[in-house]
This record gives C-alpha cells, sequence and structure tokens, in this order.
C-alpha cells in the first residue's frame, strides 16, 4: 500500500489523500448500517472525474480494492471497505453545473446533497422529487447507486425515475456517457436502468442528468392517527379504491412514534397507537376540498383523529418527527437491525399481522415505520442486549430470517430502497435462484473482471451462502 498512497499523492494530490496517520480515516470505515468498522488503507476525496479515473486506474494495475461512497448514510454497508485498500469518495464533488427549467433537466456532479439540489430547483419553480428522509446529508451519487426511495414515491416513483443520463468512469480506465436529455428515448440497451441501484460495484458515477418536474404549485398535509397499525394501513386501500392518490401514505406505529417524542420531542399527540402522515399537491384550485374529502375516507377508515397541517412550519414538524423516526430508535437502543422489507400492496395488511406475531415470538422490541403507500416497511428491531453474545446473534438471525421468509411468501421482496449491500447480501438465495445469481455474477464481471470495485456486496459468494 505505500507505493500506492504515494502515487495517489503525486497524482491526485497529497491534500485529497487520507491515511491511517489521519484521525478522519476513521470516519470512512463506518456507515449508517451499524456494521463494521472497516479500516480502509486510505480514501482518495476526489474533486473530479480526471482524479475518479486515476483512482480506479491505479487500483486496477495494482490490484488494489476500491469501494466507492457519497456521504456514508447507507444502510446496509455498500460503502464499507470490507477488503480495506482504497475508499474513493465523491464528497467534494458538489457542483450543480446545470439547471435547464425548459428542458426540465439538472445536470449535476454525484457528490451534491439531495436537499441542496432540492432547494435550488425549488428556488427556480422546479420540483425533483426523490425524498429519502435523509435528504439533508445523502448524496445524488448515493441516491442513484441504491436507487433510493423516499415519502414521495408513493406518487412520484424513486430516483430511478429521474435519472435520465450518466457519466460513469469504469474500471476498464474508460468513461462512459450513457442514457440521454430527453424526455424518452429507446436508443440501444438501456444502461441508466442497469446501473442505477448497482450499488457501486459496476462503475464510479461522475456526473448525472437528472430530470425534473414542474413544482406543484400548493401541498396539504394530514396527520390521521388509527387506533392500530393494520386500520392506518387498511386506509391506504380506502383512499386507492377512492381514487384518491396522495404522495405520500407514511406510516409510523406506536414505538416509532414514543421514541421519537422521548428523544426529541414530537407534534403526534401522546398515547396514538399508530399515525398515517398524507400528503396531496397540485393545483390550489380544489385543493382544500380535495383534503376535505380524503378526510372523510380516513374517517371511514377508522381514524380517531385527524389532524390538518396549517401551515408550513405546521407541515415541517410532522415531516421532521418523521424523519426522526430512524435516528431515534438508533439511540434509543444498544444496537438496531433496520429492515426494508417491501410486498404487494394488497398484502400489506398481512404483513403487518405477521410482524405482530413475530413480535409476541421474540425477546426484541421492533418499531415499524415507512412508506406504506408502497408497502415498504421499515422494521427495525431493537436490541438491548450484547448483539454479539452467541444466544442474542442467534436469536436476531433467526427473527430476521423469519422476516425474510414471510416477505418472499407473500411475494415480497428484501429490499425496497436500501439495498443489498453487505447486510442482505447471504440472504440473496432466498428471493433470488442460482441461474439469476450466475447471471448477475457474469453481468458483474463484465464491467469488473478483477472484482476489485466494491468487492464482496450485493452478490452472496458462492460458497457462504449459507441462507439458502
Ligand atoms: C436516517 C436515515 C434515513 C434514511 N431514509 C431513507 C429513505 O427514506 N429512503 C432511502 O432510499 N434510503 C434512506 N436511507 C438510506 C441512505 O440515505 C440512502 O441509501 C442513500 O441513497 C445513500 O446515499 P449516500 O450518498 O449516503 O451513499 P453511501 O452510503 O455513501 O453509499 C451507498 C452506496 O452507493 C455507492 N455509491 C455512492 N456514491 C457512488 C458513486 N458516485 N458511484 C457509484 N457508487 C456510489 C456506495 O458504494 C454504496 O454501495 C436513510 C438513511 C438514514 C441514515
Amino acid at each position: 500500500m505505500p507505493d500506492i498512497i504515494e502515487r495517489l499523492r503525486q497524482e491526485v494530490g497529497s491534500k485529497a489523500v487520507l491515511t491511517r496517520d489521519d484521525e478522519a480515516l476513521e470516519d470512512y470505515g463506518v456507515d449508517e448500517s451499524g456494521l463494521g468498522p472497516y479500516p480502509a488503507d486510505c480514501a482518495v476525496l476526489c474533486e473530479n472525474a480526471e482524479a475518479v479515473d486515476i483512482v480506479l486506474a491505479l487500483a486496477n494495475e495494482t490490484g488494489t480494492p476500491v469501494t466507492p461512497r457519497g456521504a456514508g448514510s447507507g444502510k446496509v454497508g455498500g460503502a464499507l471497505p470490507i477488503h480495506g485498500g482504497i475508499v474513493l469518495s465523491t464528497e467534494k464533488m458538489q457542483s450543480i453545473l446545470e439547471v435547464d427549467s425548459d428542458d426540465l433537466i439538472a445536470v449535476v456532479q454525484p457528490g451534491v446533497i439531495t436537499g441542496d439540489l432540492q432547494s435550488v430547483v425549488e428556488a427556480q419553480g422546479l420540483f425533483y422529487p426523490p425524498d429519502p428522509a435523509s435528504l439533508e446529508y445523502c448524496s445524488i451519487g448515493g441516491n442513484a447507486a441504491a436507487n433510493a426511495g423516499g415519502p414521495r414515491a408513493f406518487k412520484y416513483g424513486v430516483t430511478r425515475e429521474y435519472i435520465l443520463g450518466m457519466e460513469v468512469s469504469l474500471m476498464s480506465q474508460e468513461r462512459l456517457h450513457f442514457g440521454r436529455r430527453t424526455s424518452k428515448g429507446v436508443t440501444g440497451y438501456d444502461l441508466v436502468a442497469g446501473f442505477v441501484g448497482s450499488e457501486g460495484t459496476f462503475g464510479v458515477t461522475t456526473e448525472l442528468t437528472l430530470r425534473l418536474l414542474p413544482q406543484p404549485p400548493a401541498v396539504q398535509t394530514l396527520l390521521a392517527i388509527f387506533p392500530t397499525l393494520a386500520e392506518a394501513g387498511n386506509a391506504i386501500g380506502l383512499l386507492l379504491r377512492n381514487g384518491f392518490r396522495p404522495r405520500t401514505m407514511e406510516l409510523m406505529d406506536k414505538t416509532a412514534i414514543d421514541t421519537v417524542r422521548e428523544q426529541n420531542g414530537s407534534p403526534i399527540p401522546s398515547g396514538s397507537y399508530a399515525a398515517a402522515l398524507v400528503e396531496i399537491d397540485g393545483l390550489e384550485e380544489g385543493l382544500d376540498d380535495a383534503l376535505m374529502q380524503m378526510g372523510m375516507s380516513i374517517d371511514e377508515a377508522g381514524a380517531t383523529d385527524v389532524l390538518v397541517a396549517q401551515n408550513e412550519q405546521e407541515r415541517r414538524r410532522l415531516w421532521q418527527a418523521r424523519r426522526l423516526v430512524s435516528p431515534s430508535l438508533t439511540a434509543a437502543c444498544r444496537h438496531k437491525v433496520s429492515e426494508d422489507i417491501c410486498v404487494p400492496r394488497g398484502k400489506m395488511i398481512e404483513m403487518i399481522r405477521r410482524i405482530e406475531i413475530l413480535k409476541r415470538e421474540f425477546p426484541f422490541t421492533v418499531a415499524c415505520y415507512g412508506h406504506a403507500g408502497d408497502g415498504n416497511l421499515h422494521v427495525n428491531i431493537l436490541c438491548d442486549e450484547d448483539p454479539e453474545h452467541p444466544v442474542v446473534a442467534a436469536q436476531l438471525e433467526a427473527i430476521t430470517r423469519r422476516l425474510f421468509e414471510h416477505t418472499i411468501e407473500l411475494r415480497g421482496t428484501l429490499s425496497g430502497e436500501h439495498g443489498i449491500g453487505l447486510a442482505k447480501r447471504d440472504y440473496m438465495p432466498m428471493e433470488q435462484g442460482p441461474a439469476l445469481l450466475a447471471w448477475q455474477r457474469k453481468w458483474k464481471a463484465m464491467w469488473d473482471p478483477k472484482d476489485l470495485l466494491n468487492p464482496g456486496k450485493v452478490l452472496p459468494i458462492a460458497s457462504r451462502a449459507c441462507h439458502e
């Protein structure tokens, strides 16, 4: 490694290279998954695509593993350098290169923080819908690599729907542009679809062309309280059947609601068993009526209380309570396992019923919240014992496996939006058969024949696939 570090210093500048002599390097061995730490040998803070090309070329030449990293907010260990080597950080690539309100596109570097992009385009009357709860600190490059979702995916879809084109630096020492700037186009194979969600295992994104929408002129937000999570879940089906298409439909169970209150305070009334945060948008005219009718449907579904945000400040407070669920739960226990299962919409009530049974079968507190409009539930298993203790570790493994079995039985999927990374890699065979995994290995090998780019992520190592 010393030779490689020296060459990196020479070629990208010594300020850009952090080594084990720098305390700051420790940050690059962890992310929000709670896994690790996995110490890197060095981190390179690339400022442009040329620097990314250099790092990949050196890694390829010397056989050094290289792990792309955006803001490190990932929940599945995707940015962890599990085999050491180089962490390639895009955090310094924060330029918004273009916002074009005629073409309705933005061109950005990968390190741009999602919330910053939203503020910039909103100031021009435009709208970038993907809104992961981590939007204040996650990056667009990381969102693309994980195909991030968020509450607004219910109406607007996930990150993939907003990436028109990409520039990607490859292990082959080429930089490819693919995709388009037009709103539609079917020329050649859809490489954008293949790279979005590839979790930094195919190439490093150095630029993204994003689709924008006109900003909806008005938004209304309401919070509905229900006696049970299942009743809150039922409300979604009723709203859809009654012809509503809210832009968000977020659920929080009692544990999630109470933990936010204990840790940070909350506008959600105490004693609430389940809450749904529902938002509609559109033209100002008629939106109040639509909200009132929606409120009536929610009443019909069994809500005990419906609170409408009266102004932007109240709206922000409600959303803050939702965004603080994950950090509050993390702070409230010794160890948290965050699952991110997704089931077909019509199976969500059955999934909630099965999670209730799991809660009784295992000695853990389980919090359940998430993007219920999409059937995407964040099931958080909270553990106050030592997670390394063999008995506790076996119970954590057992509850996770049971959760995944139920998910697959209901024809759902292991991850709705966080990705597979390291955390779920070895569970992949529960959902995908050997032929499908083998084809994905071939695909990975095509982009990265030496298996140096984010090695050990997404695809189970054949002999270690112990969960089949
Ligand atoms: C409190 C909290 C709330 C969250 N809420 C949501 C949510 O609502 N929805 C959701 O989808 N996720 C959510 N997440 C998870 C996380 O924020 C997302 O997965 C996000 O997209 C990760 O972005 P990042 O920049 O932090 O990427 P990182 O964590 O740095 O990396 C994630 C993956 O992307 C790869 N990568 C990063 N940049 C590049 C690049 N330029 N080229 C190639 N590969 C790259 C990495 O190798 C890694 O595999 C949440 C996380 C937290 C902590």
